[in-house]
């Protein structure tokens, strides 16, 4: 075998040294080892636990555990937002543990209990492992969740002191049974929420609910137990903690972990001669571009991941990969598609480390069941969203002394494109908050009811669950959900389970189930109010990156049956769409533009969709739709010019339209830049000479009944969001708009008419009388 050279210096050199190739890195980053910083063990925390940790050999806490720990055992609410892979779970561990410990000191073996929160069934099932390496049997710690059988979950309400769960249980199952739970919540000293980044948007919202209903049970039984949470890093942690637990915390940031050296690279692949809508010159697409690296970073040796998007894509990466190499370098090369057995995972951990397999195409589902850290280079086709996921595929690159690479591709749209010309969006302090807004009436009702079906709610109740309270009980009153038996205090008045009313994931409406056809197996479900665009008849719906083609969307039964597909193309939803402001919370003036946030009304109608080649874009047709319209009632953020403003930005009347509709989509494109949001859980409609501002004014609107908190984050944040909008617009090199800047692949109009130069005129001159901008440029 010839000698590996792995640095990644001289591997990012040989990579862009081919001839056309220096263009496409648009920056390098250099981030620097970094030390580990250590801090004595906390008082309080047990020798028991210490010497566990010891023989797993951590003799010391980094100093950002230690700090965690110390603020846990003073019963503060604490946020723990560290990096990937900085020892998060110790932070929490030894405070929680050492208190069960003391616990089991008391006559009935149980004088404290612990509750641990996971987004995902199999983190818990990780936790509890890494709890019973670090304390004796003697605290006794179970997983609680739906696959725990009826004969167990008793021994868990009565004896385990550790319990790990998922909110959905505690919601559907913990809550509602609180009476059989009595003696563990009256001990209860420690809620662990872990991963709480993935609370987020209505989901977030909801467990926010969830939260404040454990509150009020815990309160009954004479128990106040504090939140310790761990979160990916993020931009004001503490605040996001505080929204979700409604508690004020402190947020715990400074990483001591140790660091190996890491060269960070972006990457943007170049226009093609293909074309896209309306003729714009399409990029080369991220996975293609991933595979001709990933071909000569496994000519060099080097261990590489490449992270994509679709297990479709992994397959497509890797077969690619292998035809360029041929044999016998094309064996060293496998997809990883999800859905393998441990032992096949364990054989793939195997083959990465001993070098055998030298790279891998991965759907993100390798970051829960396969070690694949310690690798020369990771290689990630196209921003996976947030940047705790950016982090967290990094992070599976590095090996302590020699450092490695990992390469940002940028997909073909405005987000990827903005990342990919402002490394300081990555690489400086984060902008990307976790958003929710747990006081949507329309989450908060349920959860009213549900908090009323499990104890009675009282006046003393109404500041715990927010401002909008009272209103809301009057309202249940009227449709009869809840009676006041005597005044100031509400009952649930009917039989069925008032929590059955909540699906903590779904986002209100009777979710549509998708269904296999052949064999009639429930796939999974989408949202009601998605369901038009994305499983129509005639659809290509991706699944957990498997590929399906919708036969028939039965709006009646809320199923749409489907079929195992790999159709050449995709599909993307034609839609009309209207909106009309209900009400405006707030105005800013910017010179004589100005920025709202309210409330306003959607109507929206799914007439067809358009048939797209995969490998290019290119259009192949269009079919029609018979869909009745939707009415959505949410926030909105919008923003309107002036007709003199229009002068100055020289955008004659006929212009208007392209530049708002260009305007209109790359913000939508730039905002889960600063929340944590996707493209598609927000909409948006610009208007030449809207009725109720009387101007031309573009929205963007939550795309969840009564909002999710995104709109709110993107009227908060507006300067530096449309400057982004704006500097994204105008650093993609394409003539007249393309999809990486303004076009848009779930446009309801074709991306029909956009102005890309017009856009840019627009944004400045709505920009120009930004607070920041005029006290900058005066
Ligand atoms: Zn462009
Ligand atoms: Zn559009």
């Amino acid at each position: 075998m010839p000698p590996r050279h792995h640095q990644p210096e001289a591997l990012l050199a040989a990579l862009s040294a081919s001839r056309g190739r220096a263009d496409r890195l648009t920056h390098t980053e250099h981030l620097a080892a970094r030390q580990a910083r250590y801090a004595p063990w906390p008082d309080g925390i047990r020798p028991e636990i210490v010497a566990s940790a010891q023989a797993l050999g951590i003799e010391e806490p980094w100093a950002h555990q230690a700090e965690a720990m110390k603020l846990a055992k003073s019963g503060q609410t604490v946020v723990l937002a560290t990096g990937t892979a900085s020892g998060k779970s110790l932070g929490y561990l030894a405070p929680v543990l050492s208190e069960l410990l003391d616990g089991t000191e008391a006559r009935n073996g149980r004088g404290a209990t612990a509750l641990y929160l996971a987004p995902t069934k199999a983190l818990a099932a990780d936790q509890r492992r890494r709890a019973a390496e670090l304390a004796p049997q003697r605290v006794r710690a179970a997983l609680y969740d739906g696959d725990t059988p009826p004969q167990e979950r008793e021994w868990v309400r009565q004896y385990a002191s550790y319990v790990l769960t998922n909110p959905d249980m505690l919601h559907r199952g913990i809550l509602p049974a609180h009476p059989r739970w009595a003696s563990f919540l009256k001990t209860l000293k420690y809620v662990v929420i872990d991963e709480c980044h993935s609370y987020r948007g209505v989901f977030g919202s909801h467990v926010a609910q969830v939260l404040r209903r454990l509150r009020r049970v815990c309160e009954r039984y004479g128990s106040s137990p504090t939140f310790l949470l761990a979160s990916a890093t993020t931009a004001d942690p503490a605040a996001t903690a505080q929204r979700l637990t409604g508690l004020p915390a402190v947020a715990v940031t400074e990483d001591a972990s140790p660091r190996g050296p890491l060269v960070f690279a972006l990457w943007e692949p170049p226009l093609t001669e293909n074309v896209g809508e309306q003729g714009a010159p399409v990029r080369r697409t991220a996975t293609a571009e991933a595979a001709y690296l990933l071909t000569e970073l496994v000519e060099r040796g080097t261990r590489t991941v490449v992270f994509v998007r679709s297990r479709r894509s992994a397959e497509l990466v890797a077969l690619q990969a292998q035809d360029q190499l041929g044999s016998p370098l094309a064996a060293r090369v496998a997809a990883y598609r999800g859905g393998y057995l441990p032992e096949e995972r364990r054989a793939l951990e195997r083959d990465l480390h001993s070098g055998r397999l030298l790279g891998l195409a991965s759907t993100s589902a390798l970051e829960l069941g396969v070690d694949v850290s310690g690798l020369d280079a990771v290689l990630m086709a196209g921003y996976p969203g947030t940047r705790a996921s950016l982090w967290q595929q990094a992070g599976r690159a590095g090996r302590e002394a020699q450092g490695a690479l990992a390469v940002l591709i940028a997909r073909d749209d405005p987000l990827d494109t903005y990342l990919v010309h402002h490394p300081e969006a990555l690489f400086a302090t984060p902008v990307e908050a976790t958003v929710l807004d747990p006081d949507n009436p329309h989450i908060l009702a349920p959860h009213l009811c549900a908090a009323a079906a499990e104890l009675p709610l009282t006046e003393a109740d109404l500041p715990l669950f927010g401002p909008s309270t009272g209103q809301l009980l009057t309202v249940l009153e009227q449709r009869g959900l809840l009676r006041q038996r005597t005044k100031g205090s509400w009952y649930w008045t009917r039989r069925e389970r008032a929590v059955d009313a909540v699906d903590l994931r779904g986002s209100g409406g009777s979710p549509v189930q998708i269904v296999e056809g052949s064999t009639g197996r429930l796939l999974g479900t989408v949202d009601a109010a998605a369901a038009h665009t994305t499983v129509h008849t005639g659809a290509v719906h991706l699944h957990q990156g498997r590929s399906y083609l919708v036969h028939d969307l039965d709006l009646e039964s809320s199923v749409a049956l489907v079929e195992p597909a790999e159709p050449p193309y995709t599909t993307a939803a034609r839609d009309l769409t209207s909106i009309s402001v209900l009400a405006t919370d707030t105005t800013v003036e910017w010179g004589e533009a100005r920025l709202s946030f309210g409330s306003v009304e959607v109507v929206n109608q799914v007439v067809g969709y358009l048939r797209k080649r995969i490998s290019t874009g290119e259009v192949l047709g269009e079919s029609k739709l018979d869909l009745p319209p939707r009415t959505l009632r949410t926030r909105a953020v919008w923003w309107s010019v002036t007709e003199d403003q229009l002068l100055d930005a020289t955008i004659p009347f006929d212009q208007l339209p392209g530049a708002a509709h260009a305007a209109e989509h790359a913000s939508i494109g730039l905002l889960p830049l600063f929340a944590t949001c996707d493209r598609w859980d927000i909409g948006g409609v610009s208007v030449p000479l809207h009725p109720d501002t009387g101007l031309p004014t573009v929205f963007v609107y939550d795309g969840h009944s009564g909002g999710a908190g995104f709109a709110e984050r993107g009227f908060r944040g507006a300067e530096q969001w449309l400057t982004a909008t704006r500097d994204a617009i105008a650093a993609c090199e394409c003539e007249r708009g393309c999809p990486s800047c303004v076009q848009s692949p779930k446009c309801g109009n074709g991306n029909d008419p956009l102005d890309k130069a017009a856009a840019v005129r627009l944004l400045d001159v709505l920009l120009a009388g930004a607070p920041g901008r005029s006290a900058g440029s005066a």
